[in-house]
């Protein structure tokens, strides 16, 4: 992916809608969907002929086994919908129908009473906006909440293909030449982020870091995130992923910064 691009998607895709935003039932009936399959927990349709994207499918049954192995949380215990249609401007269409209140997206993932459902269309990000989203989905249908900054910090994780996830995606070199210069966002600003607008370029990109560096950093630091998780799922008060942190690292700050100096394949 290249960063002209990259950027592209910061700003006109990913995001969650929470159910308040929902404004008629989901029954997407202005679509005329042509195809639909069923891979694991996703159920698909779309306006044309999906038997192309096989392969994307089965990305997204890797990434529920991934979420599984990296992170302890359990597969989709629902099913999750994905609507794909053909051009931009049917799905801009759509998403006006089913939610005018909600600014454009160019994919979009919807929760309502419980159930999510990720809207898109065809275009040559498309397997990224999908595993964007359905990460999303599938954290969404085990975990009662995520906070913002860490649910955008697991789906841009988990957007790349399994090969290129841990060395090649794009936050890697830009996060390198804001270290280099001193530049570093602390979880517990990000935790201060509430709403989507809070999360820029710059939050995106950390998001991911803080992520990155408990998913490949130091035990310690993945074990505090599992278990962050986990409690969140057992609807045991979480309190702060920054301050479990702290407990469990003596500098996390630091150790982040040590871990990206020395992070290569
Ligand atoms: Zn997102």
């Amino acid at each position: 992916m290249q960063t002209l691009s990259r950027r592209k998607f910061l700003v006109a895709g990913g995001a969650t809608i929470a159910s308040q935003w929902a404004s008629k039932p989901l029954t997407c009936q202005a679509a005329a969907w042509v195809d639909h399959r069923s891979h694991g927990p996703f159920q698909c349709r779309a306006t044309f002929p999906l038997a192309n994207l096989a392969s994307v499918f089965q990305d997204l049954t890797a990434v529920e086994k991934e979420l599984q192995r990296t992170l302890a949380v359990p597969p989709a215990g629902q099913t999750i919908d994905i609507y794909i249609v053909e051009n931009e401007q049917a799905h801009r269409q759509l998403l006006s129908q089913l939610y005018p209140r909600v600014p454009y997206r160019r994919a979009l993932y919807v929760q309502r009473a419980g159930h999510g459902s990720v809207y898109t269309y065809r275009h040559d990000q498309l397997d990224v906006d999908l595993r964007h989203e359905c990460t999303h989905a599938l954290l969404h249908t085990n975990l009662p909440m995520v906070p913002l900054w860490l649910d955008e910090g697991l789906a841009e994780y988990f957007e790349m293909p399994t090969s290129r996830r841990a060395f090649e995606h794009p936050h890697l070199s830009k996060l390198r030449w804001n270290l280099r210069f001193g530049m570093v966002r602390g979880i517990e600003s990000l935790e201060q982020c509430q709403e989507l607008k809070d999360m820029g370029g710059v939050e995106y990109r950390f998001a991911w870091a803080w992520v990155h560096f408990m998913l490949h950093g130091p035990l310690p630091a993945h074990r505090t995130l599992v278990h962050y998780l986990g409690d969140i799922r057992r609807g045991n008060p979480p309190g702060q992923l920054s301050a479990r942190l702290q407990t469990a690292l003596d500098h996390p700050e630091q150790a982040m910064i040590h871990h990206f100096k020395r992070w290569r394949q």
